[in-house]
This record gives C-alpha cells, structure tokens and sequence, in this order.
C-alpha cells in the first residue's frame, strides 16, 4: 500500500485537521475510537493510505498534530475524535508563535522541529512504501506558516523522493484582523513555491463569501469555513482513498496537474455547496453538478477563473453517477469554452468517478484547477504586503527573531515572479520564447508579424 502522512500545525491546521479526520472516519465506516462498522468493503479496500491498523483491530490515523501551544490540540484531544489520534503523536510546546512566521520558523518552531521528526521519521519506517506527505495549515499566522513551513524543507531534506502536498488557508482581512498576515503569508508562499509539490489553496476571503452570499449565515465562524474546507479536502482525497485508476496517487495527482515545477497552486471548488447539518432538498444532476463546480461562486480562492485560463484541470465526482455521463458534460464545457483552456495542453482535463458518495449527499463534485486566475490572490496579498513593507512597518518583530531583511525582499520578487510566470502562461506564449523575441526583434517587427 502507498501510505500517506498528514500533519496538522498551527490552530488553523489543526482545526482543518481535525474536520478532515472525522469526516473521512464517517466515510470509511470508522467510529469516533476508530473501530470499523462499515457496510461496504470499498469502504475499507484502501484504509491503509492514511490509516495504521493497530493489533486490536483498530485504525489509527497516520497523523502528526503539532502547535507552538497547548490550547488547540487540547481541544482536539477533549472533542469526540479525541481517543482516535495516538497520543504520542500530539506535539506541542509551551509558548506561541505570536502571529510571527520568524519565531515559528527560526526561533520557537526550530526548537520543536526535531522532536516532530522523530516521530515523522517512526511513523515513515512504519509504513510499506510510503507515497509522501500531506499537511494542513494556515499561511498567515506564526506556527502553521513559519514552522509549516519550516519543517517541509526538513522533511524535503530527509525524503527528498516523496510527495509533499499542502493544504494551505490563505489570510483574509474579512477573516482576520491580524495586520502582519501578509507578511506572514508572503514569506511561507516564497517556501512552497520551491518546497511543495502541489498546494490545494484555500481562501478564507472565498470561504467567507460562500458563507455569507450562498449559505446566507450571517456571521460564519471557523466550524462554518471549516465545514467548507472538509468537503473539498475529502473530496480531493478520493481518488487516494477509494480504488480506480485515475490520480490513485499523489505523484499521478501531480503529473496530472503540474506543467512547470513552480505553478503547483490549485484552485478547489467543490458542488453541492451546503451548510453544517443542512441537506441539500434535492439531488443535483450531473449537468448541474457540472456547470457548479466550474462556477467562480463554488471556487474556494477569490480568484475568478474566467479572467484566467486552466492549464489543467482535474475533476471527481461521487456517487451513483453514470461515467459516460460525466465524461459528455465535461466535454461539452470544454468545447463550449474552449477558450478558457490552454491549447498546448492536449487532454488537460481529466475526470474521475467514486461510487461511494460523501456522507449526508447522494451525489457531489470536486473540482481542481490549475488556473493563471490564482495569481489574483496572490496579487492581493502581496500589494497588502508592499504597502507594509515599503514603510518597513512590523519589520522588527521578525528582525528582533534573527531574521534578514533580505529574506522578505527575496520572498515579494519570488511572489511577483510567480504572477509574472502565470501571467505569460495566460497570455499564450511561454516566458523563454517571450525573452528570446525580446532580445532579437524590437517589438513593431513582432506586432506585424
Ligand atoms: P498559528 O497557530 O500560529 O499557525 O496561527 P493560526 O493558524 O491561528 O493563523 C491565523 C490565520 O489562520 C488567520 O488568517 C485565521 O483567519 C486563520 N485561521 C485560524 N483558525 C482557522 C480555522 O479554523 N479555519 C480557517 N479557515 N482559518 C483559520
């Protein structure tokens, strides 16, 4: 079996976490102790990726819950899923990050790095051939960004051949009102885009707006966005935990979606959109499944795919759903907007089918997009980061930890390079030939061309 390792850091990953175990233990049958009732075998053919079985008979999660302090992963061991993490997989120390990537990173988190290796490293020569990595965290604030961050370029280091895939929340000030959050977010982006081999970004400006424009809560709170953020997450998780062909692995994800090393920042949508203990009133079609999950309003990035073009795109649909069915509308979408696609990807949009549909729902979709549209998110951090930073405002909360000025100045151009390199994806041509044209033709001469 290829197992995967998740890893919860930070209050944000350990909250995501935490949503995302116990709506995969209600899909695979698994009581909150981790005991097997299902009624399927599908249910439990593929329990071993994110599961250990323990001699007992139980499941246990292949999962790493660490935070700089004690108060979250405190809450997740009193919640009802409380007896299903091992215990000595709960990591925490006894201070705080303070909302500050540079003590996660370099001070606080570095010195907690190494007792959460130890126990990477335990549960990696547990497994049989262990496909890679999966973590969840926050991008804005000090523990999940800084010592997220932090220890995927250890873990990079030690596994240098095993996926590593995030699941990265985005800061929003609808969200949050912590001020230095660009700062934070800017600084973890500059780490994932060398260290990561696929982010699912997860906007809380997007989840807040399904919240509130969709689901009409007035004021949502984490559980709301959570609620949002476990449905993709079990989603895009499918096709590891269920038998089929299609993206059965993180790398096959990868290869899938990934053109150019760099650009491995996915847009996630997902179709029925519905709130805590609410059902949908009626089943959705598949045409209707379809035409929402593309649907700017069901992306969880603020970020309007229409103003962009898919590179590629991967698509999962659950549930009693006829495969041929699924494969005419997604034909039909391309067809009908063949422009929103890049041509020079042949084939780049794949769709997979699950039998076992979510708990709660008969049918549902979930959409993955690698769209030139995501760098609008990151256009608006990073203009909430210049403006900051060209003042130097907050500078010494993170030079006061160690760091180098240096180091912020390199993550604003490595995120502006980004845009830069959706942009010329977007635009058509690739960034080589723009510079090669540049250097021989002045511009005129190409214009008539
Ligand atoms: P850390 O514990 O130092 O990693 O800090 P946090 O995870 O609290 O980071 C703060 C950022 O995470 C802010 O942008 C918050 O809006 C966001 N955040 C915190 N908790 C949650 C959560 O449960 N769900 C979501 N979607 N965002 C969260």
């Amino acid at each position: 079996m290829r197992e995967i390792i998740h890893l919860s850091t930070g209050q944000c990953g350990n909250q995501i976490g935490a949503a995302f175990w116990e709506t995969i233990c209600g899909e695979h049958g698994l009581d909150p102790n981790g005991n097997y009732h299902g009624v399927d075998d599908i249910q439990k053919s593929r329990l071993s990726v994110y599961f250990n079985e323990a001699n007992h008979g139980k499941y246990v999660p292949r999962a790493v819950l660490v935070d700089l302090e004690p108060g979250t992963i405190d809450n997740v061991r009193s919640s009802a899923y409380g007896n299903l993490f091992r215990p000595d997989n709960l990591i925490y120390g006894q201070s705080s990050a303070g909302n500050v990537w540079a003590k996660g990173h370099y001070t606080e988190g570095a010195e907690l790095v190494d007792s959460v290796l130890e126990v990477v490293r335990r549960e990696a020569e547990g497994c049989d051939s262990l496909q890679g990595f999966q973590i969840t965290h926050s991008l804005g604030g000090g523990t999940g960004s800084g010592m997220g961050t932090l220890l995927i370029t250890k873990m990079r280091e030690e596994f240098p051949d095993r996926m590593m895939a995030t699941f990265s929340v985005l800061p929003s000030p609808k969200v949050s009102d912590t001020v230095v959050e660009p700062y934070n977010a800017t600084l973890s982006i500059h780490q994932l885009v060398e260290n990561s081999d696929e982010t699912f970004c997860i906007d809380n400006e997007a989840l807040y707006d399904i919240c509130v424009r969709t689901l009409k809560l007035a004021q949502p709170s984490y559980k709301d966005l959570n609620h949002l953020v476990s449905s993709v997450m079990s989603g895009v998780t499918t096709s590891l935990r269920y038998p089929g062909q299609l993206n059965s692995d993180l790398r096959k994800l990868a290869v899938n979606l990934v053109p150019f090393p760099r650009l491995h920042f996915f847009m996630v949508g997902y179709a029925p959109l519905t709130s805590i203990g609410s059902q949908s009133f009626r089943s959705l079609s598949v045409p209707e499944l379809t035409q929402q999950m593309f649907d700017a309003k069901n992306m969880m990035a603020a970020a309007d795919p229409r103003k962009g073009r898919y590179l590629t795109v991967a698509a999962f649909f659950r549930g009693k759903v006829s495969v041929k069915e699924v494969e005419d509308e997604m034909h039909k979408v391309q067809t009908k907007n063949s422009d929103y696609f890049v041509e020079w990807i042949p084939n780049n949009v794949q769709s997979a089918v699950c039998s076992v549909a979510p708990k709660d729902l008969e049918m549902a979709a979930t959409f993955v997009g690698n769209s030139t549209s995501i760098q609008e998110i990151f256009r608006r951090v990073g203009d909430q980061f210049s403006a900051m930073f060209r003042k130097k405002a907050f500078l010494h909360w993170y030079t006061s930890e160690g760091m180098d000025e240096m180091e912020f100045v390199e993550a604003e151009s490595n995120m502006n390079d980004l845009v830069s390199e959706y942009q010329q994806y977007q635009d058509g041509h690739d960034a080589d030939e723009e510079l090669d044209y540049a250097d021989e033709a002045p511009l005129e001469d190409m214009v008539e061309e």
